[in-house]
């Protein structure tokens, strides 16, 4: 018999995992804070509760996707030592250590928790685009393959509980840097009346064509390699950083974001490192604990 698995926060993340819990035809128990988020869900099926004490009430998993980690912190601690003996599967996006210490939190409760990472928007919820990083006991995310493969791929990291956190957090680096680049050339060319979408037609396959580079950073990277052929050097680096700055202040446009590379760059080549590859970036940003 399938077990009901409860939902604690409905926003638009928790609406879509419950949504597709709910299209499978999964028991749900629904709860938000507002309780209009959960209209939609209870007339697809949803049981949906007033309280969380009521929502918790029975066997299941239960599932939380709230804003941050306060937020899961104000939702679960009152109902604590009701959880004990129950799996909670944490979705809110957090640090590691903050991940780290919900599982403290959790083992001091007797409760088992798993913790995972959002890759998707909710749109591509129980779409095969969509991944989830988990990490945590190995058994809870075995035991509970049918519930997390309804939502996407699902990518397990280890026991660590700040794992899949860190890998999340890792991957949206890069993410919002591209994105403060784009808008940064979106300036650029937004200052001779060129619209942000115009560009974004030949930025966007431009972005996702040198993507193939990363294989070949990376290659560099793990083996602290950059004096190999065929890397792109820091000098030529730093001579094209400094066309972009140079143009970019032509455009009346902030290099605020811009400058931050530019300034590893020259530091590197400054160091007696411009004939290595540009990969040699991540040396200035190695961890040095
Ligand atoms: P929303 O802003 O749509 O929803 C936030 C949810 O948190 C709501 O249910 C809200 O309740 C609840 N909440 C906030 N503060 C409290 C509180 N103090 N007590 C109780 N409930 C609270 O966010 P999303 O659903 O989009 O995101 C949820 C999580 O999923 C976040 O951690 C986000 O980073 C992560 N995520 C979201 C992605 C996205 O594209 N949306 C992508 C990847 C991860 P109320 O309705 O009452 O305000």
């Amino acid at each position: 018999m399938t077990t009901r698995t409860t939902f604690l926060g409905l926003g638009a993340m928790g609406s879509a995992l419950a949504a597709a819990a709910l299209d499978t035809g999964r028991p749900s128990v629904v709860w938000n804070r507002t309780p209009d988020k959960a209209r939609a869900l209870g007339e697809r099926g949803a049981t949906v509760t007033e309280t969380v004490e009521e929502a918790i009430t029975g066997d299941g998993v239960v599932v939380v996707c709230l804003l941050d980690h306060q937020s899961v912190h104000a939702v679960v601690d009152p109902v604590a030592a009701r959880l004990a003996g129950r799996t909670v599967i944490n979705l809110t996006t957090t640090t590691p250590n903050q991940a780290r210490g919900l599982a403290t939190w959790a083992a001091e409760h007797g409760i088992t928790y798993l913790d995972g990472a959002i890759m998707a928007v909710p749109r591509m919820i129980g779409h095969p685009d969509a991944a989830i990083f988990y990490s945590g006991p190995e058994a809870a995310f075995g035991e509970n393959r049918d519930l997390l493969d309804l939502w996407g791929r699902s990518d397990y990291f280890g026991t660590d509980p700040g794992f899949a956190s860190l890998r999340d957090m890792a991957m949206l680096v890069g993410m919002y840097t591209m994105f403060a680049g784009f808008l940064h050339g979106a300036a650029m060319v937004g200052a001779e009346g060129v619209s942000a979408t115009d560009f974004a037609r030949r930025q966007g396959p431009f972005l996702a064509s040198m993507t193939g580079q990363l294989a070949d950073l990376a290659t560099a990277v793990d083996a602290k390699e950059h004096a190999g052929a065929g890397q792109q050097s820091l000098e030529f680096t730093e001579a094209a950083l400094d066309l972009l700055v140079t143009a970019s202040l032509d455009q009346g446009v902030s290099i605020e974001v811009l400058r931050p590379v530019h300034d590893i760059v020259h530091r590197q080549v400054a160091a007696g490192y411009g004939r290595q590859g540009t990969a040699r970036i991540v040396e200035a940003l190695r961890s040095t604990r």
